[in-house]
């Protein structure tokens, strides 16, 4: 099987075809700097990254680009409450932003312009759609006739009668009901203050939908692989841009659509007047690490609601440190004979884990797949000759999914390794009280050891001494 993705804009499952052989154009819709993002912005966030992941397993190579909103409504609201200059507000966001992308472990676009860096561009598509004749003017801002471009609704599936009655719509937000004409420019308000452009279009800024038609066709070209973004931006964002960009050049503007599903917390949507608004420092204040909220996100498909709720999360630590176990179990596994019954578990896994991704990226059905093989694994046994093959496996699987501990983990001090031995050695001359007490002190210095029938084995002890979340 080869990678496929449901396309939004065919409403089907395509197989994937990039423009270039082996490599794969990714733009995908950034963060506005306003605010912290919360943990429904993540659901978006981490899907571009199982996206970007996949695309590599698959041996793409990815450019992948993601935007950042520095300039819009909800950014110039924010300067006069916290009284700051917009470069100051939204360096504040942005490395706020990155620090919450660092602590999920989501991979770095390669390219993250920023909307104020880009205005030129912006300039210039908005001449060339004046060119065409799809804009007109009206007090001081230009503004994109939808009328004018036959193909508008195609994404959001609207017919053009729905249409009909146009008026003008300032907010770069509003509803499918409002489908109207939409500012690609705004002309200069006492409301926006110091944030201005003077430009061959008058003093202003931009628009929030032409910024990312400008940016992806600069970064990516002119027709692109694929673009995604939450469903909440089908309409009117990308449909707009789809407007901006295919009225300018006359070209397909993107091949594939992605819109993840949006999230849900206990069931509820989540707002801030319900009280149920969470951001990432909530979750991990309580102990929960970037890949426990990997996991319990994987663990729906990205096209399907999530429900976030903290039983889940207590089920992915759980989950997690089966997986961890076993890992440790192989690192430390003894004797020194392949057993050749692991072949066909390791090719039955990986087939089984890729094809779960093929199918328009599922990870719940690929992390079932980690889970068969574990249990198959651990049904047939393993040698420290068979470790390499197995711990292969599971970075491969994780290279998508993320949800292991970082390797080093298994790095052991030289304090740490002397007294495992010393341990060892008082072990098998049958002094127990001896290694009851380097136990103990081996639990200080941040390990647990287990003994078994075949041995010791150890597991690091998170925060030296604390096992697990809270
Ligand atoms: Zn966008």
């Amino acid at each position: 099987m080869t990678l496929h993705l449901y396309n939004t804009a065919s409403r089907r499952k395509e197989e994937f075809r990039p423009i270039r052989q082996g490599e794969a154009g990714l733009y995908t819709c950034g963060p506005t700097v306003y605010d912290v993002a919360h943990i429904g912005n993540m659901r978006a966030f981490l899907t571009f990254d199982l996206l970007r992941r996949t695309l590599e397993l698959r041996g793409y190579k990815v450019r992948h680009v993601l935007n950042l909103t520095d300039v819009d409504d909800r950014i110039i609201q924010g300067l006069s409450r916290e009284n700051l200059s917009l470069e100051e507000y939204t360096a504040k966001y942005t490395d706020l932003f990155f620090a919450d992308m660092d602590r999920m472990k989501i991979l770095r676009a390669h390219e993250n312009p920023r909307a104020t860096k880009h205005v030129d561009a912006m300039i210039t598509l908005i001449k060339r759609l004046e060119e065409k004749g799809l804009t007109y003017e009206a007090n001081g801002s230009t503004y994109f006739s939808v009328s004018k471009f036959a193909d508008y609704g195609k994404l959001s599936g609207m017919s053009l009668d729905q249409l009909q009655s146009t008026g003008r719509v300032d907010s770069d937000q509003y509803e499918k009901e409002e489908a109207r004409d939409f500012a690609l420019w705004k002309g200069w308000t006492e409301a926006d203050g110091p944030v201005v452009w003077e430009t061959a279009l008058g003093r202003g800024r931009p628009g929030w939908h032409i910024e990312c038609s400008a940016m992806s066709m600069q970064y990516l070209g002119e027709t692109f692989d694929i673009h995604a973004g939450g469903v909440d931006l089908i309409f009117p964002h990308h449909e707009n841009e789809i407007a901006q960009s295919e009225g300018a050049t006359g070209q397909p503007f993107v091949r594939t659509w992605i819109h993840n599903e949006m999230l849900l917390v206990e069931g509820e949507k989540m707002s801030k007047s319900k009280g149920n608004f969470t951001i990432l420092d909530d979750i991990f204040q309580k102990g929960y690490e970037g890949r426990h909220v990997r996991y319990a996100y994987l663990q729906a498909h990205y096209r399907q609601p999530f429900n976030f709720t903290w039983k889940g999360m207590e089920q992915a630590v759980a989950a997690l440190e089966g997986l961890e176990d076993f890992r440790l179990r192989v690192r430390e596994a003894r004797g020194d004979k392949p057993n050749e019954a692991l072949d066909p578990i390791l090719k039955k896994g990986e087939k089984a884990f890729d094809e779960a991704l093929d199918d328009d990226l599922n990870s719940a059905r690929a992390i079932a797949a980690l889970h068969t093989f574990v249990s198959d694994a651990n049904r047939v046994g393993f040698s420290s000759a068979d470790a390499p093959r197995v711990e292969a496996f599971l970075s491969r699987t994780d290279s998508v999914l993320g949800i292991l501990g970082a390797t080093e983990q298994a790095v052991l001090t030289k304090e740490q390794a002397d007294l495992l031995e010393q341990r060892e050695a008082a072990r098998r001359r049958k002094d127990f009280d001896e290694a009851d007490r380097l136990r103990n002190l081996l639990r200080e210095k941040g390990l647990e050891v287990r003994d078994g029938p075949g041995g010791s084995t150890w597991r690091r002890l998170a925060d030296g001494g604390r096992s697990g979340p809270r």
